[in-house]
């Protein structure tokens, strides 16, 4: 069983990422404009009517803003935990809509789904874990800091899917008020380079091969240079081998599929 992963969009202007198993497909979060998130699947080569969920993170406006228009456009149920879906009651008139207590698990259409809390100023944020046969993938963005159930929720990942939002000198130089910078910053804000390297580094440290992608990276405080540069070097001095990193792109598609994934890993051979 194949498991495939398309990030449709990463950072603050939208997220979705797209989970595929055979004709089956679930997005995590939904925060493009409707034609933009339609013209991203039509890109990937996915039916709106193949999409059996849409999974919620937290209510900000960047990972839910068309979930409301996709489910009821094609019938498709939203799953978020109470007080998220609670938080979009409005945006969500008329959907389905299915509640997954955070830290519950559930199958939908095949894929195991699985939940956990982050730490980030929404409701009742979560990250998920998502598989299909023997394959995983972890999403956690939006977490302004990572705790031990965080790394419990994202060992099974062989893709991990994390925040690295900033840069933290990038980020004080950064064209924002204070207030804002402060809330980035907050230990319910976004997660930075180095915090993102040194989660990725304690994952790592059961020494399980596994891609990392980087996201939600911050236009003015962050560069996938500068993210994947930082990342690698936390990991490097942390001495973890066999975890490949790679900065997502804001609008542009980027591609994990199981299959390559058992290539690039005999290559450590
Ligand atoms: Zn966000
Ligand atoms: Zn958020």
């Amino acid at each position: 069983m194949t498991l495939t992963v398309t990030s449709l969009a990463s950072g603050s202007s939208g997220n979705a990422l797209l989970v595929r198993s055979g004709d089956t497909a679930l997005l995590v979060d939904c925060g493009l404009p409707l034609r933009t998130i339609g013209r991203a699947l039509t890109r990937a080569d996915v039916n709106p009517a193949q999409l059996r969920a849409i999974l919620l993170t937290h209510e900000h406006g960047d990972h839910t803003l068309s979930a409301g228009p996709m489910a009821r456009r094609y019938g498709i149920p939203v799953v978020a935990n109470r007080p998220t879906l609670a938080a979009l009651a409005q945006d969500l008139e008329g959907a389905l809509v299915q509640e997954l207590a955070t830290g519950a698990a559930v199958t939908i259409a095949g894929f195991g789904v699985c939940s956990f809390p982050v730490p980030h100023d929404a409701a009742e944020p979560v990250g998920y874990t998502i598989s299909a046969g023997r394959w995983c993938v972890g999403v956690a963005t939006d977490l302004g800091h990572w705790n031990d159930t965080i790394v419990e929720g994202l060992t099974p990942a062989d893709l991990v899917v994390i925040e690295a939002n900033h840069d933290q000198e990038k980020l004080w130089r950064a064209p924002y008020v204070e207030a804002v910078k402060h809330r980035i910053y907050s230990p319910t804000g976004h997660l930075d380079n180095v915090a993102a390297g040194r989660l990725l580094a304690r994952l790592g440290s059961d020494g399980r091969r596994r891609s990392a992608w980087l996201a939600h990276l911050s236009q003015e405080a962050n560069s996938p240079q500068i993210a994947e540069q930082v990342v690698r070097g936390v990991l490097a001095l942390a001495g973890v081998r066999y975890l490949g990193v790679a900065a997502l792109p804001r609008r542009a598609p980027l591609h994990w599929s199981s299959d390559m994934h058992g290539e690039q890993l005999s290559l450590f051979d």
